[in-house]
């Protein structure tokens, strides 16, 4: 059985980084580490949560073929490791935890890629979220709001929308599309 490019998306603030915990607890899948010009946040590691890297790396790793897609988000770039992934697939399933333009890159280079968006119960319900997260200004979840509206938009292009109402039966419901996939 062909190990699987599984790429998770969804808004900010939809619990997309608890499931894919979970899932890595599970077992059997390995995460993707990103490549990122935005500055460490307070407990990140390098190698861990990113790499992170300053724009003129980044822009040499562009030109060189160095990812399987990249994106600018947020004024920052963010990219997947080519070579990186290509080397975990080797022993298994391998999660890249992206934004959309992204994604929809991966499905065009890689048809076979298993895309899966995560949405919340209603768009209201992620809003009361990110307010209640209290660490942004309003104009800061304005524009989340808008990113938030532009993700949903593109869930058609996906292959699966995953509703996390239950973390549990999210996850489950998660498991079952990407078993159903590879048996497929
Ligand atoms: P953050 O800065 O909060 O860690 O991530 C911001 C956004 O960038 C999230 O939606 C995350 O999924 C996305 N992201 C992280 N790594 C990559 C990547 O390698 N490629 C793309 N296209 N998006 C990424």
């Amino acid at each position: 059985m062909k190990n699987l490019l599984i790429v998770l998306s969804g808004p900010s603030g939809v619990g997309k980084g608890t499931i894919v915990e979970r899932l890595l607890k599970s077992g059997g899948y390995s995460l993707s580490v990103s490549c990122t010009t935005r500055a460490p946040r307070e407990g990140e590691r390098d190698g861990v949560s990113y790499f992170f890297t300053d724009r003129q790396t980044f822009e040499g790793g562009i030109k060189n073929g160095g990812f399987l897609e990249y994106s600018e988000h947020f004024g920052n770039l963010y990219g997947t490791p080519k070579a990186f992934v290509e080397e975990k697939l080797k022993t298994g399933d391998v999660i890249l935890e992206i934004e959309v333009d992204g994604a929809l890159q991966v499905k065009r280079a890689h048809p076979e890629a298993l895309l899966i968006m995560i949405a919340p119960p209603s768009e209201s319900e992620l809003i009361s979220r990110l307010e209640k997260r209290g660490s942004e200004s309003a104009e800061k979840i304005r524009e989340r709001v808008k990113r938030m509206e532009y993700e949903l938009s593109k869930k058609n292009e996906y292959d699966y929308t995953v509703i996390n109402d239950n973390l549990d039966i999210a996850v489950d419901e998660i498991k079952n599309i990407i078993a159903k996939t590879k048996r497929s």
